[in-house]
């Protein structure tokens, strides 16, 4: 059977059309999803499931493995006014199956069922192109809703999924989408008949809405000093790039720029690191010895699993803090919560309490998440807000002179990241680390919980494997920041 035009592939279309040709040409060349892209899904399908559960009276659509068969099931079901779901609908090459359908008899109403809280643009033309398959295959849509998680619902005991669900009407979005759709629809079916990839340049929509898993292929030859990234430049990179200049050094010298880009811009030009020995001067002396570099790893579900929580709403289940002296000696203590289902918060807040000691500054690498992750701890267990209060007021950012371009190098590709801006000044990077991102770090500790890893079961020693690798990662970040720091001091005393 020939490939056809799905909902995911129509997604991809609206990405980009390099992707979709891939996904009809050389599937085989995209990466498989990556654990926190899975981890994602898993999460979009557990919520699906449980939207299910607000229509009683539905039913499943989709005969296993029977393609013909489906469709024809997902007719009579139409026609006999039944609710459904994943019902499927084919028009030419195009062919969706709906997540829920209701034909009531005045009101035929598709829903698409999102695990966000907020709808997206990708997400109302995805409803759009499901609309016009099905009003084109032969039922009507008179009404188009997004159901998306209700992001003001705490959890209290049960889950009740009228409040956990919100639906949004987004047919006028939909129709108004549905009057171009014949143009876009020529395009791609260009695109997918084309022996060739179609030459798309790269360009923001390669991280819109998400960060496409071609980027490996396409970006491969961008320079570190590429115009992509310059500081809250992607719009400027795109002009550059249209008028052939790749490289923030080619930037014609009249070319308006921003203060951070015109560090970089002059980085660039005269192959330099750019130090504001001034300010980081100012910065260092803020801080107060002992110094606790401390950082925090925290997950989230779409459907808070504790009483108290909203959707979300951050869990957090590992610290790591390394303890600088003024004598120069350094300690290192962590906490990592045990891989059993239970509420890490109360053992996470006692533990760190006990990591961290009454006087000395606390540093923290983009401090809102720290401390808004302490604030949620306080206003959960209020008997640690005195605590949290005075260990906040004494948190300083050490993102600050990086994100503030005190200090810029060429290598840190116009970013400030932790990840970026180590190896760029350090010897030290995140490569070739059993977890190296903080993403990755959620959705291990989640698998190892709950003791299966991309469907399989783990065994006990898999998941001793992924808790050293959750230690190192946070172990490194903390480390990082007592290098970054001391990298710092030495840019000040020389
Ligand atoms: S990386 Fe960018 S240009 Fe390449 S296929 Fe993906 S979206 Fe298109």
């Amino acid at each position: 059977m020939p490939k056809l035009l799905t909902k995911t592939r129509f997604r991809r279309a609206c990405q980009c059309l390099k992707y979709l040709w891939y996904s009809f040409h050389k599937e085989e060349d995209i990466p498989p999803p990556d654990t926190q892209s899975l981890f994602r899904m898993q999460q979009g399908v557990y919520v699906g499931k449980l939207a299910q559960k607000l229509f009683p009276d539905g039913v499943n659509a989709q005969i296993h493995k029977d393609f013909q068969g489906s469709i024809i099931k997902t007719k009579e079901l139409v026609n006999q006014g039944k609710t459904f779901f994943e019902g499927s609908f084919q028009y030419t090459n195009a062919f969706v199956r709906v997540d829920i359908f209701v034909p009531n008899p005045d009101c035929f109403e598709l829903i698409e069922v999102k695990s966000s809280t907020a709808a997206k643009s990708i997400d109302i033309s995805d409803v759009a192109f499901q609309k016009y398959v099905i009003q084109k295959s032969g039922t009507r849509v008179d009404k188009a809703y997004l159901m998306l998680i209700n992001n003001e619902f705490v959890r209290n005991g049960d889950l009740d999924y009228s409040q956990l669900f919100t639906k949004v009407d987004v047919t006028e979005e939909a129709d108004e989408i549905i009057r171009d759709f014949e143009v876009f629809l020529q395009e791609i079916n260009e695109a997918i008949c084309s022996q060739n990839p179609p030459n798309m340049p790269i360009g923001t929509h390669c991280d819109d809405p998400n960060a496409c898993p071609l980027k490996p292929l396409c970006w491969a030859n961008v320079p570190d000093d590429s115009v992509f990234t310059l500081y809250r430049g992607k719009k400027l990179a795109e002009e550059l790039q249209t008028a052939g200049i790749h490289t923030i050094g080619e930037i014609p010298p009249t070319t308006r720029l921003g203060a951070k880009q015109e560090i970089q811009y002059n980085c660039a030009r005269n192959d330099n690191i750019h130090i504001d020995a001034q300010s980081i001067q100012r910065f260092l002396e803020r801080i107060r010895y002992p110094i606790y570099h401390m950082d925090f790893e925290t997950y989230s579900l779409a459907v808070p699993p504790y009483d108290g929580l909203k959707p979300y709403q951050r869990i957090p289940f590992q610290f790591s803090v390394h303890v600088e002296h003024e004598n120069g000696e350094i300690e290192h203590k962590e906490f990592l919560a045990p891989s059993e289902e239970t509420d890490t918060r109360r053992a996470f807040i006692e533990n760190l309490k006990e990591s961290i000691g009454e006087q000395g500054s606390v540093l923290a690498y983009y401090q809102s998440f720290e401390l808004g992750v302490l604030r949620e701890l306080a206003e959960a267990f209020p008997e640690h807000q005195e605590w949290v209060a005075h260990i906040s007021s004494r948190v300083i950012d050490l993102y600050e002179p990086f994100g503030s371009f005190y200090y810029y190098d060429t290598k840190q590709k116009g970013s400030a990241s932790i990840k970026n801006v180590l190896p760029a000044m350090t010897d030290l990077s995140y490569q070739g680390m059993t977890i190296s991102k903080g993403d990755e770090a959620s959705a291990a500790y989640y698998y190892t919980v709950h003791g299966f890893w991309d469907g399989t079961r783990m065994s006990v020693e898999e998941i001793q494997t992924k808790r050293a690798g959750l230690l190192e990662y946070c172990k490194l970040d903390t480390w990082a920041m007592v290098k970054l720091l001391e990298k710092l001091k030495s840019h000040i005393n020389n």
